[in-house]
This record gives C-alpha cells, sequence and structure tokens, in this order.
C-alpha cells in the first residue's frame, strides 16, 4: 500500500537523493544556512557568495523539550494528539536545527545519534503530509 504524500510547506526539503533540507552555504567561508540566508552572516568571512545546497545525513541531539498540547491553528495534526519531542540537532554538516523527532520521548536523551528524515506531520483525505524530523540512529 503506498499512500500519496505531499510537503507541509513546498521548497523546505526534497527526498531526491535522500532525505535533504533546502538551504545555501558561502562558498567564502563555507557556512551553512537552513533556511536559506540572502547573505552570510559569519563576522570573519571576507566575502558574502551564497550558493545553494541541500543539508542531509546525521547529527546529535544537543537539546529537546515536548510539546504536550496540540499545535494551534491553522496548524494541523493526527488526532487523538499525541505528545511529541522537538529536538535542537547539530548536524555534521555544521547546521543547528530544530525539527521533531519521530521516537518517543522514553528513547529521546541529549547526545544521542539522530539522522534527519522525511514524515508525515498529519493526513488529511488519505494524504500524508511531510515535514522533516529526525529519528534516532
Ligand atoms: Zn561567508
Amino acid at each position: 500500500m503506498s499512500q500519496q504524500s505531499s510537503p507541509c510547506v513546498p521548497g523546505l526539503f526534497t527526498e531526491e537523493g535522500g532525505a535533504r533540507v533546502l538551504g545555501n552555504r558561502c562558498v567564502t567561508c563555507n557556512t551553512p544556512y537552513f533556511p536559506k540566508a540572502s547573505a552570510c552572516h559569519n563576522p570573519r568571512c571576507t566575502e558574502s557568495k551564497m550558493e545553494d545546497a541541500a543539508f542531509g545525513g546525521k547529527g546529535v541531539i544537543w537539546s529537546y523539550s515536548v510539546a504536550d498540547f496540540p499545535p494551534p491553528p491553522p496548524h494541523k495534526f493526527d488526532k487523538p494528539f499525541k505528545p511529541y519531542v522537538i529536538g535542537v540537532i547539530d548536524m555534521e554538516n555544521g547546521l543547528r536545527i530544530v525539527g521533531q523527532l519521530v521516537d518517543p520521548l522514553e528513547k529521546v536523551q541529549v547526545g544521542a545519534k539522530v539522522e534527519l528524515v522525511i514524515a508525515p506531520v498529519y493526513h488529511e483525505d488519505d494524504k500524508a503530509y511531510t515535514s522533516w524530523k529526525f529519528k534516532l540512529v
């Protein structure tokens, strides 16, 4: 059984070539950005030269919090609501990204290794609406 899926917000991530978020990188100093930055913010950078880049792969949980209440409208969620973990992830590619974890709270701890995945946030009309998330590895 394959279910149709569609991004919650288009243009922020891809599954082609593996799960990756769409950001950019400064060619001069190699600083990665997600979401995209219009200019490099590195104070030591000599020349801001931005180039589109996709970021995926592994990282570690720097910190996390538990959302134990449903998100306010217009955000949607599968009912009944289940508390979920929001992590701040230090990626091997240099990014620090916020994202939901697909794993249950009992398994999550600071310092645990995770990888970026694309997973459903909610379902509607037999369709899964997806976003980037993180999964323990
Ligand atoms: Zn730079």
